[in-house]
């Protein structure tokens, strides 16, 4: 399903995965990002910003993602299945757990420019670094 944005959307807001087959668009412009050190997030690269759960609009998933669960299954780690890239996760339970992650490396660069980038130490003491 393909949607057409609407003339206002900031173009920053506007990401896919390497190959185009999944498009995600933001909400709005992320209050911070996080880099996550935990087992997952630190071989991925990934820099996350939450948002409420369906708040952030995602096609060609999942026609054209794969996902990874692991460890206490609370989420799923959602990649193209072209391209590999690896775009949000989304929780198993959106009921208990209404909220979702993007990840911000699928987005223009610019994008990152405006945002404050926090290390979480999601390995050991879940909190931020600094
Ligand atoms: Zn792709």
């Amino acid at each position: 399903m393909q949607r057409l944005p609407p003339d206002n959307v900031n173009p920053l807001l506007e990401g896919s995965c390497h190959c185009g087959d999944v498009k995600l668009r933001l909400p709005s412009v992320p209050e911070k990002g996080t880099r996550c050190n935990c087992s997952i997030c630190r071989r991925q690269g990934s820099v996350w910003a939450y948002y409420d759960f369906g708040t952030v609009s995602i096609d060609g998933h999942p026609q054209n993602t794969q996902e990874y669960i692991q460890g206490d299954r609370t989420l799923r780690t959602v990649r193209c299945k072209t391209c590999g890239c690896v775009t949000h996760w989304e929780p198993l339970d959106p009921a208990k757990h209404p909220q979702h992650g993007v990840n911000l490396n699928n987005f223009p660069p610019a994008l990152l420019d405006q945002v404050k980038v926090r290390r979480f130490d999601g390995a050991d003491t879940w909190t931020f670094i600094e």
